[in-house]
């Protein structure tokens, strides 16, 4: 609908028709309020197998959303359960599945069935496919897309947002949020910096089929260059994230396919039988970037536009799926109170609510980032003891997996699996 009409009555723009931005769309619509999503790349082309091959590890909170929301039947299908997580530290991969080895951590979603109703560690799902299915719903509910289209310039005046297009129309509504990831211009627009660095890494995703089963065991174990992880997927395949120096990276984006495959066995070894890959390589840069503040008069970001983390937890779009979340769960209330949606005091209480979870997340995955992702036998010995002591005590195993459940702290119905 790129080149259609601009509706006149909008509640909320959404700059970004990601995964974040489609959710809080899809959130907003189901509580009677009006959203217009705003992306330069079309559905269509964002559901190609060349566009996204990661897979993200979802926190079982995060799933029970796109459950209350409507697209967890066209999701089922392809989320592979995650039971046990496996985290290794040294240079043989699968050790922790021999439990040999006094360092390694081993957690089991049968340790927190009582609290977390039996539902698993978390899912396993292709980017792709979260795709679609939003895409599906905000097709189906009717929400209005406007793509090919990008946001140029944004203004935030006493009475509404005004975003404009790059092809000069132009869109007014009580607020405007800013999911358009790490180049926000909603951002940029409302006069909000961001801090954060550059990681000397690459990530480097690759989809393989495996001969023997993974029975949705997840294993990450920590080599000189980073972390390297098997995250498995459905019909017995497994994402990788492989994180290597920048240059690393770039000579295996452009190796030939029997030279990658040689690097590839020699990190994961051969406990999972022959590892066969399927489809392209992707390289991702990766990097820190935490926006000064997540809220602004008439302005609200939301998903990698307001933090942006390295994927060594699986935390970065579990952040951006609490905060759609919330915000929607904050513009509700307000429009049912009958407050400005857009006001500084709404949106304040937005940006209160995600402040200290997003930023201690953020600042323990640059942590484990430093910690690990180095050969100094001192920290080796350090963080392999460390690792110990956890896996000996069963409150801090618990702790963590219900920290990577998303289900602790002050939860947004939705995260509880209620509609709005
Ligand atoms: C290798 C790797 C593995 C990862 N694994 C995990 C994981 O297991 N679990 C997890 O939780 N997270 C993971 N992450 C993080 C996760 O992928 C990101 O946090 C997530 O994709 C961010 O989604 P988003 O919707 O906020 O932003 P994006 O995906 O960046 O989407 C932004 C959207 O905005 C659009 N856009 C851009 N500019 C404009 C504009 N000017 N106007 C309008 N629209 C615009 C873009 O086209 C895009 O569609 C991983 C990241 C990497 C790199």
């Amino acid at each position: 609908m790129a080149d259609g009409e601009v509706p006149k009555d909008i509640d909320v723009i959404i700059a970004g028709a990601g995964i974040a931005g489609a959710t809080l769309a899809l959130a907003l619509h189901q509580a009677g309020l009006k959203p217009v999503l705003i992306d330069p790349v079309v559905f269509d082309a964002q559901v190609a197998p060349t566009f996204d091959g990661r897979a993200s590890a979802i926190a079982y909170a995060a799933f029970r959303q796109w459950k209350a929301l409507g697209v967890g039947a066209a999701l089922e299908p392809h989320a592979q359960r995650i039971e046990q997580i496996l985290v290794t530290d040294g240079q043989t991969p699968g050790a922790a599945s021999h439990g040999t080895g006094p360092f390694f951590l081993r957690f089991d979603s049968a340790e927190i069935a009582d609290s977390s109703d039996g539902e698993p560690l978390g899912y396993l799902l292709e980017n792709r496919h979260i795709r679609a299915a939003l895409a599906k719903g905000v097709i189906d509910a009717g929400i209005t897309v406007l793509a090919p289209a990008k946001v140029a310039r944004a203004s935030f005046g006493p009475r509404e947002a005004v975003v404009t297009l790059a092809d000069g129309r132009e869109l007014r509504a009580p607020v405007a949020v800013g999911a358009e990831g790490r180049g926000s211009v909603i951002r940029s627009e409302a006069g909000i910096g961001a801090v954060g660095w550059d990681y000397p890494q690459t990530g480097v995703v690759a989809t393989v089929q495996m001969e023997r089963p993974h029975e949705g065991v997840a294993h990450e174990y920590f080599l000189p260059g980073g972390p390297f992880a098997i995250l498995p997927l459905t019909d017995n395949r497994a994402s990788l994230v492989w994180t290597e120096s920048r240059a690393r990276g770039a000579a295996l984006k452009s190796a030939r396919p029997e030279i990658f495959q040689a690097h590839l066995d020699r990190r994961f070894g051969d406990f999972l039988g022959t590892v066969t890959v399927e489809g392209p390589m992707f390289t991702y840069p990766l990097s820190l970037q935490l926006a000064e503040r997540f809220a602004a008069p008439r302005a609200a970001l939301l998903g990698d536009a307001a933090h942006g983390i390295h994927p060594i937890a699986g935390q970065g779009l579990n952040l951006g799926l609490k905060g759609a979340a919330a915000l929607a769960q904050t513009l509700v209330e307000a429009m049912r109170l009958g407050e400005d949606i857009g006001s500084e005091v709404v949106l304040e209480r937005y940006a209160a609510w995600r402040r200290l979870d997003t930023v201690s997340i953020s600042l323990a995955a640059d942590a484990f980032v430093r910690l690990f992702s180095n050969d100094n036998p001192v920290l080796r010995l350090a963080r392999g003891a460390g690792m110990a002591a956890v896996n000996r005590i069963g409150p801090a195993r618990r702790f963590f997996m219900q920290e990577a459940g998303g289900a602790v702290g002050d939860l947004p119905r939705l995260l509880r699996g209620e509609a709005l």
